[in-house]
């Protein structure tokens, strides 16, 4: 649910209720590099972008805060460009990157235009033998691997966690997102499976030391804006600034004259002021408030909480696996926005960071796959836009990987609800349990995977290894 998800796939799940009616927004835009190779270059490129926003009344965007990035010394080069093969499969990110063996230089435009022309927007020296970023990250982790291999009382201890229950999961919401699977008279909506599971995760995790925060505790959205109150313009700008290397390009190729009569009427623009873009935006803003719990709690694990399914209204008998996903999977058309840029690069300069989640995520997709009785998903070609790590971890650029920039992160697709022998599992709520002195009542099926985790994730810091 995120960057490249942008343009066609998240369209498609946020309005998977009016799908069924053929809706214009199901339309994919065309391939971006098509598109880009008539577009201008060089500083004619920026220019012709900020006109765009201009007439769109959008601000330019600020450049990102680069305080978190590893310091001059203490990135390998050779490690960086090891890593790209999952952070940057196309190459998109690179285009704005110079990497030379002492150096590594992120530009405003493609750098091969920009170098000579435009002031870097962040430069670090490279040297080091092996990549030494998120040292403070690393250590506590360390920290907390000698208390379980102590086998202390409390072995989690001092270590922070979020875990993000995606999507919400009340009717109101479920009508808007189209996360739900209705069949036979009974609904399961994701939002409530995510969250049942989140409070068993929270209580499995508090109970071993753990200092866990949940990003919601109702079915409610994270945002503090309501669905009448919602202000979109900050999501939409930051539409319009991810547009750079997707669709906007066949416009900037127009004269200016042309640009400015068109882009205000050209489909792209004018279906963000409907209902479905609407639900969009606010669904942005809604994983944007998330982000930012995130960032002010600085946790040293980030879990985000989903589940698979195809269709609201049938069930299917094909699929049903365990799958994660890391930050990485960057695609060419997602690195039009500053903020998608300086996210990127920081995952790819974080090479331990990212090896440590990627290692965590292993154990923890293959113990709650164990658990479930299912495969984790083995086939290299199964997550659309995704590339395999490991068997049931995979690169993918979603909006809260893609955000996760200091912390280790696994975003779950636990199983898929829609498949005929889970979906009746999942109709009853068999057990019940308490969260923080609140009761509440959840199918047993998802025990297998707060279990699963809470083991996993043991097992994680019983074979730590700070490398
Ligand atoms: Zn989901």
């Amino acid at each position: 649910m995120g960057e490249r998800l942008l343009s066609f796939a998240f369209f498609m799940l946020a309005f998977a209720p009016t799908l069924a009616r053929a809706s214009p927004l199901a339309e994919p835009n065309p391939p971006s590099d098509a598109i880009v190779e008539n577009a201008p270059r060089g500083s004619e490129r920026l220019r012709k972008f900020a006109l765009a926003l201009k007439t769109l009344g959008i601000p330019a965007e600020k450049i990102t805060d680069f305080a978190d990035f590893p310091d001059a010394g203490r990135v390998s080069t050779s490690d960086v460009l090891g890593l790209a093969k999952y952070i940057d499969p196309d190459g998109g990110l690179r285009r704005y990157l110079d990497v030379t063996a002492s150096r590594i230089t992120l530009y405003p435009n493609f750098a091969v235009d920009s170098k000579g022309q435009d002031a870097p927007d962040y430069s670090v020296a490279t040297g080091a033998r092996s990549n030494e970023d998120s040292p403070d990250l690393i250590r506590n982790l360390g920290r907390v691997a000698d208390q379980v291999r102590a086998n202390r009382p409390h072995p989690l201890a001092g270590l922070r966690v979020v875990i993000d229950p995606g999507h919400m999961g009340s009717p109101f919401w479920n009508d808007k997102d189209g996360k739900f699977v209705k069949f036979g008279g009974k609904t399961v909506a994701e939002g409530e499976l995510t969250l049942w599971t989140a409070k068993l995760l929270a209580n499995e995790l508090e109970a071993l030391g753990a200092t866990v925060l949940l990003t919601r505790t109702t079915t409610d959205p994270v945002t503090t804006y309501t669905w009448d109150d919602f202000n979109p313009s900050a999501q939409l700008a930051n539409y319009y600034y991810k547009s750079l290397d997707d669709w906007m390009p066949k416009y900037l190729a127009l004269s200016d004259a042309e640009l400015v009569r068109r882009l205000p009427s050209a489909p792209e623009v004018v279906k963000m002021k409907g209902f479905s873009g609407k639900v969009y935006l606010f669904l942005q803003e809604d994983m944007n408030a998330r982000a930012k719990i995130v960032d002010a709690f600085k946790p040293d694990v980030f879990i985000d909480l989903h589940f698979d399914s195809q269709k609201t209204d049938a069930l299917q008998s094909s699929r049903d696996d365990v799958s994660v996903y890391v930050p990485g999977g960057i695609r060419k058309n997602e690195t039009g926005a500053i903020n998608q840029r300086t996210d990127g690069l920081k995952h790819l300069l974080d090479v331990r960071r990212w090896k440590q989640s990627a290692r965590m995520d292993s154990l923890l997709v293959n113990q709650v796959a164990k658990n479930l009785g299912l495969p984790a998903l083995k086939d290299p070609n199964a997550v659309q836009t995704a590339v395999k790590v490991s068997d049931g971890v995979y690169a993918r650029n979603i909006y809260e990987t893609k955000r996760m920039t200091g912390s280790l992160c696994g975003f779950f697709e636990s199983f898929h609800y829609d498949h005929v022998r889970e979906f009746p599992r999942l109709t009853t709520l068999d057990r019940s349990s308490i969260y923080h002195g609140h009761a509440f009542r959840y199918p047993s099926r998802l025990e297998a995977i707060s279990t699963g985790i809470r083991q996993g994730l043991l097992t994680y810091f019983q074979s730590f290894q700070a490398d």
